[in-house]
């Protein structure tokens, strides 16, 4: 056998054995994932060393946190941690009050090594088990987890790791909401130059989630609960290889809560003044006409934000009202709506509204009529602000909120809605705030980890 064998240390037999086997495969599959098998042994055998030396520094004991007298070392004990290499065993100092006060015992290499005093697996390994939660089910992600680092890792475990995962990102949430409402303003998120310049666009939806009647209980009749899901974006305009001049989102950041719209505000708005809502040039508000979103824009965001009302939603409600007012025909119906529609997207909507009120002083209008149109009126009119469609366009603005709204969505669509899935609450909102802090980038930092720099 060539001299790697001899390099690796001969006496271990696990290392020869696997040695053996990545000399004995027979395709480049089978020779990686022998070597991968190797390297983890090896790797496994570099740990351990570096912790037995670690191990074996004088230890500076602290005072018993009941009696304040010195812990004294009770010898060295076992510890095991289960990580991405396999499991880690190594034996460290531990101590106990002199007293005997029941404190347990410390493990100050524990503590230095940022284990807490139960935990079981390491942090990288928790991280991916989470990263693979927030995208796919949890015996799937136990699977992946197994597969990769030859540990017994069970789907129950990937939960336990979401839910304080979880708690930790809403913990942190709950402190940055506390501080703004003693008024002190979160720090805006840094941007490159060229996207700080470019428009932020705002907007808000609900999605329905399938949660248990009763959260312990998994008997009942499915409850159907909203979500309001907030993005805040920047528009990036590319032109496409076909000479098209397309508008993308970038630096998405979304906002998420499982309530009412007085809980979704103050998160809404915090994260409207992370992404620099003071001091961005072009804000935009886009939303359809219902769900009361337009109230968070009213109390909130009217002063920094431009209000768009989505086109396609006011153009349906045109066309709802053209069929109702000339109830049966057709022809006519959609003649005054292909009008009224152009009208509204490409000329002055104070004109649209003149239309209307003429039309409103024709006597024998029949009541049905005149109540659609009414209701039309008063709609677009108290939309005013929000439909000068022309204005948007020569400006490069979105008239439409499908694309932000389609990033709601997605967030909830994606992991929440597969088949017969149902959440419990807590569940649920931990689950929501780790994917919020993917892809907000605050999941590493929920690790003790570095962000990657893609993202
Ligand atoms: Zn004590």
């Amino acid at each position: 056998m060539p001299c790697l064998s001899e390099s690796i240390r001969y006496d271990d037999p696990n290392l020869q054995q696997g040695l053996q086997t990545a000399y004995s495969a027979t395709n480049l599959t089978e020779l990686i994932v022998a070597a991968w098998a190797l390297a983890r042994v090896m790797a496994v055998q570099v740990v351990e060393s570096v912790l037995r030396e670690w191990a074996g520094r004088p230890t500076s004991w602290s005072p018993c946190p009941d009696c304040g007298k010195t812990l004294h070392s009770k010898g060295f004990a076992k510890r095991e941690v289960k990580s991405l290499l396999g499991v880690i065993r190594w034996r460290r100092r531990v101590g106990r009050c002199p007293e005997g006060c029941e404190i347990g015992q410390v493990a100050p290499l524990d503590e230095a090594l940022g284990l807490e005093p139960y935990q079981r697996s390491s942090g990288e390994l928790q991280y991916l088990g989470c990263s693979l939660a927030v995208f796919v089910p949890y015996a799937t992600a136990a699977r992946l987890l197994r597969w990769y680092s030859a540990s017994s890792v069970s789907a129950r475990a990937v939960w336990c790791w979401t839910q304080a995962a979880g708690a930790r990102a809403m913990s942190a949430l709950q402190s940055q909401l506390e501080a703004l409402a003693s008024g002190q303003e979160p720090e805006e998120e840094a941007l490159e130059q060229e996207l700080k310049r470019a428009p932020l666009a705002l907007s808000a939806d609900g999605v329905m989630v399938p949660f248990r009647p009763h959260s312990e209980d998994n008997r009942g009749k499915t409850k159907w609960r909203e979500i309001k899901v907030g993005v805040l974006a920047r528009l990036a305009r590319y032109t496409t290889r076909s000479g098209q001049v397309v508008t993308r989102l970038r630096h998405r950041r979304l906002v998420a809560v499982l309530g009412e719209i007085d809980v979704f505000k103050p998160r809404f708005w915090l994260e409207a003044l992370r992404q620099g809502i003071r001091s961005t040039p072009e804000v935009v508000w886009l939303s359809d006409g219902g769900r009361g979103f337009w109230g968070l824009y009213e109390a909130h965001l009217r002063p920094h934000a431009r209000g768009i009302l989505d086109f396609y939603h006011a153009a349906q409600y045109l066309w709802k009202s053209a069929a109702a007012w000339l109830d049966g025909r057709t022809r006519q119906a959609r003649k005054w709506f292909g009008w009224s529609r152009h009208r509204l997207r490409h000329g002055d909507p104070d004109d649209v509204l003149e239309d209307l009120l003429e039309a409103l002083e024709v006597e024998t209008l029949p009541e049905s009529a005149r109540e659609a149109l009414v209701k039309l009126y008063h709609y677009l009119n108290g939309h005013r602000d929000h439909i000068d469609y022309a204005t948007y366009e020569e400006l490069g603005l979105p008239l439409g909120s499908g694309m932000v709204e389609s990033a709601c969505k997605w967030l909830i669509q994606q992991r929440f809605k597969g088949v017969g899935m149902r959440w419990s609450e807590e569940g649920f909102n931990h689950l929501l705030h780790l994917r919020l802090a993917w892809v907000n980038g605050t999941f590493e930092a929920l690790f003790q980890l570095q962000p990657s720099p893609n993202r």
